[in-house]
């Protein structure tokens, strides 16, 4: 027989298996607002299909489209603008010749909007992190690190190569325990790193609660760090004019470098960094995540500029999200719901127990509602959670039925 070196991937399947932690996809077959057709994946599952696969409509609480623009008719008229003037490909990377006008433009919109002197566009957030991260930071500097960033914050750090420091959730007073001990020259390191950072996500993307960016940016006067902040969840939700949490809390004049992404409030594809004119620059020539692949396509820039123009000229959106947020959040609080700290229209809602939890949304399922179960290994174990995520794209009467429905659960426990 055929040598395959490929034997283990079984053998590592059938673990995943074991552990029911193989992934599967809900596909959506059409979208109308907050409700998304999705073939019943029972069916499928039969292997032989005894039964037709059944498309239904399921009322979606699991989408980052916060304000409702991936739908928005202003942005796929502007996209589809973009497609007949440019076609639908950038056809090389941006310092080769995939550099189109509306890549420009959505930079200097961002930079704009962000009130900063430049910006560059990623092909996705995650990008935008690992280029960012990897370039700045190298192996004989220090990182201090939220243990909750996301993946693509942890990846981006432990590709530097630096020391990194994990301090607790939210905790400044562990960070600052750490930045002391590195300026009194605790850590066993053989070089005297020659540079630090913090970073952190604004709003994390699991529990919806909030990074201690002023005490953060405090500190890192205090002990000369540069700070990245990743506003992936809080651009064009957060702040007065929707800049983030730095604009919420008054800080975003403070912060070295933020990034994000257009993939979530934003509505469309693409990630991006903001900051001063010298570090775009050097961004611009030396990130390699940035360099060597191709360039978003031109009409996911129109379409992005077009996210930029209706968060600032049409706040009332954002004003229906709160809305709605505070609605469905003080309706939890009312009926005992434990829903963490959240600040934000992502809602989590514990449940603790991993079977239990997978039974709760599998209900929710069943009664045409579309409800994560959040389990390990992306939680710690006895903390399995339902996550709810409110848009602006929803009524009053759907956040009634999925309360009615949380309420009739609650009762049976
Ligand atoms: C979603 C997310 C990203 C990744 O952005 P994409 O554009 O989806 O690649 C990065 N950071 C945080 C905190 C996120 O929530």
């Amino acid at each position: 027989m055929k040598y395959t070196g490929l034997h283990f991937v079984s053998r590592e399947l059938e673990k995943l298996k074991q552990q029911g932690l193989i992934r599967k996809f809900k596909t959506i077959a059409a979208i109308n607002g907050p409700r998304v057709k999705i073939t019943d994946d029972r069916s499928l599952m039969t292997g032989r299909r005894l039964l037709p696969a059944k498309d239904k409509w399921y009322l979606s609480f699991c989408t980052n489209d916060y304000l409702g623009l991936a739908q928005h008719p202003a942005l796929r008229r502007a996209a589809i603008a973009a497609i007949k003037k440019f076609g639908v490909g950038s056809g090389a990377s941006r310092l080769m010749a995939g550099t189109f006008t509306p890549h420009e433009e959505l930079e200097q919109s961002l930079a704009r909007f962000k009130q900063t002197e430049d910006a560059l566009v990623f092909t996705s957030g995650y990008a935008a992190n690992l280029g960012v991260i990897t370039t700045l930071v190298n192996k004989n500097d220090f990182i201090f690190c939220d243990e909750l960033n996301h993946a693509s914050l942890v990846d981006a750090c432990r590709l530097t190569g630096a020391k990194l420091y994990i301090y607790h959730h939210r905790d400044v007073t562990h960070l600052e325990e750490g930045l002391k001990r590195f300026k009194e020259n605790k850590f066993a390191v053989c070089h005297r790193p020659s540079k630090i950072f913090i970073v952190t996500d604004s709003i994390f993307s699991m529990d919806g609660d909030p990074a201690p960016l002023r005490e953060i940016v405090t500190l890192a006067q205090k002990y000369q760090a540069i700070t990245i902040i990743d506003e992936a969840h809080g651009t064009g939700i957060l702040g007065n004019r929707g800049l983030g949490l730095a604009e919420h809390l008054g800080v975003e004049k403070q912060i070295d470098v933020i990034t994000g992404t257009f993939s979530k409030a934003l509505g469309g594809i693409g990630g991006f960094v903001t900051g001063s004119k010298k570090l775009i620059s050097y961004l611009r020539s030396k990130s390699r995540p940035f360099i060597f692949t191709t360039a978003l396509p031109p009409a996911s820039c129109a379409a992005g500029l077009k996210a930029l123009e209706i968060i600032q000229t049409q706040p009332v959106l954002r004003k229906k999200l709160w809305a709605n947020t505070d609605y469905i959040k003080n309706k939890l609080m009312e009926s005992g719901f434990d829903r963490r700290g959240s600040e934000t229209p992502i809602i989590p809602i514990m449940i603790g127990d991993e079977k239990k939890t997978l039974k709760i949304a599998d209900y929710l399922w069943q009664k045409g509602f579309f409800v994560p179960a959040i389990r390990p290994p992306t939680v710690p174990y006895g903390q399995s959670r339902l996550r709810i995520s409110v848009t602006a794209m929803h009524q009053r009467t759907h956040l009634d039925a999925l309360l009615k429905c949380l309420k009739q659960i609650h009762l049976d426990r």
